[in-house]
C-alpha cells in the first residue's frame, strides 16, 4: 500500500503515520524527518536546508525529489510506504507521478488531514518528541504517561523543533495554503482524495484512516 497523508503542519501526520507504520507493517517516509537529519549531520543537503526550514520556507522541490527518488528504491520500501510531507507542491506531485510510473508502482489513496488553522499553533508550539526513538508528544494533548519518562523507549531526553515556534507558523501555514492546498483538487480529480477529521482526538482520527484503507 502506497499512502499519502496531507494536510497543515501540525495536523498529526507524523503522529498518523507513526501508528499505521506499527499497524500496517508500512514505512514512514518523511521529509521533513530526512530534512532535519540532513540538518543534523551537516551534510550539503543540510546546510542548503537549514535557513529555509528555519524561516518557515519550503525547501527548493530538487532536493526533496531527489531525497524521495533516493528513499523509495530501498529495500524496506516495498511492502508500501506512507509519505508524510510530501509532496507539497505541484512540481514535487508530478516527480513523484514521473517516480512511481517508471517503477509501475501506483498510490492507493491521499488521505486529507482537514484541521483548522486556529488549531495548529497550539498544535505546533505544544509539540516535543523523544530525542532517542523519535515518539511524538504534546505539552496538552499527550504527555508521557510518567512524566519526563518516554512511554516507548524509556528515554528521559526529549527535544523540540527550532522551527516550531508561534512566529514561524504564519509563514509555514502561507506555505500550506499557497503552494500545497492546490494538490487536493490535484488528487480529487483522480478519485484517490480522501478525507478525515483531524480536529478530532487521536484515536478517532485513526479509526477514520483505518476505515479509509478498509474501504480500499
Ligand atoms: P504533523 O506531522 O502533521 O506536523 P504531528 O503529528 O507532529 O503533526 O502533530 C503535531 C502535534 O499535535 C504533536 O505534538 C501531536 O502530539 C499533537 N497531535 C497530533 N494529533 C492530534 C490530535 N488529533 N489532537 C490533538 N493533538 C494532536
Ligand atoms: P510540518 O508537518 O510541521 O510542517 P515537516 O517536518 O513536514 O513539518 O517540515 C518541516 C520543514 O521542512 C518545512 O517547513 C519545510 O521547510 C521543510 N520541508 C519538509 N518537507 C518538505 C517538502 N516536501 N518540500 C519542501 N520543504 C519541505
Ligand atoms: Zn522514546
Amino acid at each position: 500500500m502506497r499512502l499519502i497523508l496531507l494536510g497543515p503542519p501540525g495536523a498529526g501526520k507524523g503522529t498518523q503515520a507513526q501508528r499505521l507504520t506499527a499497524s500496517h507493517g508500512l514505512v514512514q517516509l518523511s521529509t521533513g524527518d530526512m530534512l532535519r537529519a540532513a540538518v543534523k549531520a551537516g551534510t550539503a543537503t543540510g546546510l542548503k536546508a537549514k535557513a529555509v526550514m528555519d524561516r518557515g520556507e519550503l525547501v527548493s522541490d530538487e532536493i526533496v525529489v531527489g531525497i524521495i527518488a533516493e528513499r523509495i528504491d530501498q529495500p524496506d520500501c516495498r511492502k508500501g510506504f506512507i509519505l508524510d510531507g510530501f509532496p507539497r507542491t505541484t512540481k514535487q506531485a508530478e516527480a513523484l507521478d514521473k517516480m512511481l510510473a517508471e517503477r509501475k508502482l501506483k498510490l492507493d489513496a491521499v488521505i486529507e488531514m482537514k484541521v483548522d488553522d486556529s488549531a495548529l499553533v497550539e498544535r505546533i508550539t505544544g509539540r516535543f518528541t523523544c530525542a532517542k526513538c523519535g515518539a511524538g508528544y504534546h505539552d496538552t494533548f499527550k504527555q508521557p504517561k510518567t512524566p519526563g519518562v518516554c512511554d516507548v523507549c524509556g528515554s528521559t531526553e526529549f527535544s523540540r523543533r527550532a522551527d516550531d515556534k508561534a512566529e514561524t507558523v504564519v509563514p509555514r501555514l502561507k506555505a500550506y495554503h499557497e503552494q500545497t492546498a492546490p494538490l487536493l483538487p490535484y488528487y480529487n480529480g483522480r478519485g484517490i482524495l480522501r478525507q478525515v477529521d483531524g480536529m478530532a482526538a487521536m484515536d478517532e482520527v485513526t479509526r477514520q484512516i483505518e476505515g479509509v484503507l478498509a474501504a480500499l
